[in-house]
């Protein structure tokens, strides 16, 4: 499942977001986040990509770093 409209708060650059169901019907998808093109310069580079396991993606460690918005 991608997820669009993602933009990063270092660079206003376009993010792209795929979730990863772990498999169980209880298990919590498995993020990936990371910048659609590789921008020359992001102060959050050392951030990307943005992985990890939670319900939302909102609640991943750091989203509130990289993400702007409240999609
Ligand atoms: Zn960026």
């Amino acid at each position: 499942m991608i997820h669009a409209s993602l933009v990063c708060r270092g660079c206003s650059g376009t993010l792209y977001a795929v979730s990863t169901n772990g498999g169980g019907a209880e298990s919590l998808p498995t993020w990936k986040v990371d910048h659609d093109h590789s921008p020359a310069s992001c102060p959050l580079r050392p951030l990307l990509p943005l992985e990890g396991t939670a319900a939302h993606i909102r609640e991943l460690p750091d989203a509130g770093h990289v993400l702007t918005g409240s999609a």
